[in-house]
């Protein structure tokens, strides 16, 4: 191995593995040092998204879906199974399965881009050195002309509910189940308490979800937030909001968690409780005192908008950075240092990072919501196209939610789309283009979409905003 390089990366997540293919993609002498293990003990590329994130959970939500509407929903559109059974460890084995392919796909697009990829613990010393202790073999230190810093975040914990592995878990451990739990508690209504209570909803454990805040996803549009909650709860989701949550006690039968709400002291007795409260950056032995990198008192490394450090040519990217913790800004941002680093000039569009809640129906967004565009005093007006009114989502027996999207009213340019519904992942991206080309709400009702699609329910929806609607009747005449 060279012991020198153009570009170092620390973290093979979305972030920093695409900071290290791009790098070496634009013929920059690249090394990327990852130290996570898999299930299996061996190295494993792919960070948190590949290994205990956006890749297992969506292999489980998806298999706990289509158990569902077999089990709950054929018969509404004629067919019929006489049973409808679980393995878990097999749906568990597959979600494994998944995880591993998409690991060694990693490995090869390090190889195929010519990636130096190395398995062990990095660490930034003073003057752009990086210490490197292999999982096996002898620590070297290697020069570097640029360092990416991509470490990542991991789980936050809360006093009150210690993750022992076994009876509280963290969103790792919910990946993991041998069996469905009778009782499960998930401490925290945010993405990973939705997804996860979902997922063992759909299986047929009962989900409390306790959620300290009153309010319930407060960065999610009002109108979707009610009317997604509403539909959780109609799922058999127990959403408790105003829960504080006290204190945990385990014994042989449960866990039994005490709260606070409006009434006073509370308690559930569950089975394996999922404690959901948030994730921080992940920093622990990542530099030297010397090194020359600052964080902020939330323990994010303090970046421009550029995600350069104060240190000269270091760079951090990904959640371990402000902005959203979300696989794709992390991803865009590992881009946009390397091109930078390579002499081009891109930048990230913080304002269209989509977001997305892969539950059942999914939530997506991009943009402002209209509580925020209200707080800012600009004049807007919004359109909406429930899925009810789409033949596609009758014709796949799946109509609930609704496409809302918010326009300035001056401009007519789009600054918000809010989407409930099936598919509202795929829907959104389509909102994402066309804010990236500042698109008004008259270029989407010009612009035609293939019939019978979901993505009408989006073209209605901007159709509307100006009350051009064709498939409802418009609440605004205009002409
Ligand atoms: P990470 O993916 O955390 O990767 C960092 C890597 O750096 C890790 O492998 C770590 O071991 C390694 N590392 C850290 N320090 C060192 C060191 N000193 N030496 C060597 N290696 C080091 N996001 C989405 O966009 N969509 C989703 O659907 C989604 N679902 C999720 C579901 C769950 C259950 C969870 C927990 C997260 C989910 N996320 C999702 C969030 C997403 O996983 C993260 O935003 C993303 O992985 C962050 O990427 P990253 O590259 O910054 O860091
Ligand atoms: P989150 O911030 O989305 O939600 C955490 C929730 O826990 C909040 O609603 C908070 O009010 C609540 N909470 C905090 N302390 C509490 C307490 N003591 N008692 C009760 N409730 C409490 O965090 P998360 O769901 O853990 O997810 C972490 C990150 O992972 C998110 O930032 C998200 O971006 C990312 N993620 C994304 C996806 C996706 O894109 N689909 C999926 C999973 C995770």
């Amino acid at each position: 191995m060279s012991d020198n390089f153009d570009v170092v990366v620390i973290g093979a997540g979305p972030a920093g593995y695409a900071a290290a293919i791009r790098s070496a993609q634009l013929g920059l002498n690249t090394a990327c040092i990852d130290k996570s293990l898999g299930k299996d003990g061996k190295p494993a590329f792919g960070g948190t998204c590949l290994n205990w994130g956006c890749i297992p959970s969506k292999a489980l939500l998806d298999a706990s879906h289509k158990y569902l509407d077999a089990k709950e929903h054929f018969a509404e559109i004629g067919i019929t199974v006489k049973s409808v059974g679980i393995d878990v460890p097999k749906m568990i084995e597959r979600k494994d399965k998944v995880v591993s392919g998409m690991i060694k796909g990693i490995a090869g697009l390090f190889k195929g881009n010519g990636v130096t990829g190395l398995t062990g613990v990095g660490r930034l010393l003073a003057n752009r050195q990086v210490e490197f202790t292999p999982h096996e073999g002898d620590r070297t230190i290697v020069q570097a002309e640029h360092v990416i810093l991509a470490p990542g975040s991991v789980p936050a914990e809360i006093p009150p509910t210690p993750i022992d592995g076994d009876r509280i878990v963290d969103s790792t451990g919910a990946l993991d189940f041998t069996e469905v739990p009778k009782r499960v508690g998930v401490i925290g209504a945010g993405v990973i308490g939705l997804e996860l209570g979902s997922v063992w909803g759909r299986l047929g454990s009962e989900v409390v979800v306790l959620e300290a805040l009153e309010e319930f996803l407060p960065m999610v549009d009002e109108r979707i937030a009610r009317d997604s909650l509403k539909i959780f709860k109609d799922q058999g989701l127990d959403i408790r909001l105003g829960a504080l949550v006290t204190g945990t006690e385990v014994n042989k039968k449960g866990v039994t968690v005490s709260y606070t709400d409006s009434e006073g002291e509370q308690t559930i007795v569950v089975d394996k409780l999922i404690v959901a409260v948030g994730r921080k950056p992940y920093t622990e032995g990542l530099f030297a005192p010397d090194s020359g990198i600052d964080l902020d008192d939330q323990g994010f490394v303090i970046v421009d908008d550029l995600c350069a450090t104060n240190a000269a040519n270091i760079y951090a990217v990904g959640d371990a950075v402000r902005g959203p913790m979300l696989a794709h800004k992390g991803t865009e941002e590992g881009v946009m240092v390397a091109e930078r680093i390579a002499g081009f000039k891109p930048m990230v569009n913080y304002a269209t990072v989509p977001s997305v809640v892969y539950t059942h129906p999914e939530i997506a967004w991009v943009g402002k919501t209209e509580q925020e565009v209200k707080a800012s005093g600009e004049s807007y007006t919004v359109g909406q196209f429930p899925f009810a009114a789409s033949g596609r989502a009758q014709a796949a027996n799946d109509t609930q939610g609704l496409v809302k999207v918010i326009a300035d009213t001056q401009t007519d340019r789009i600054v918000g789309v809010h989407v409930l519904g099936p598919q509202a992942s795929e829907i959104v991206a389509q909102a994402v283009i066309a804010m990236e080309f500042d698109a008004s709400a008259e270029d989407l009702g010009l612009t035609m979409f293939a019939h019978p699609t979901l993505s009408e329910a989006f073209h209605e929806a901007a159709l509307s905003v100006a009350g051009h609607a064709i498939h409802m009747v418009n609440r605004k005449k205009r002409s």
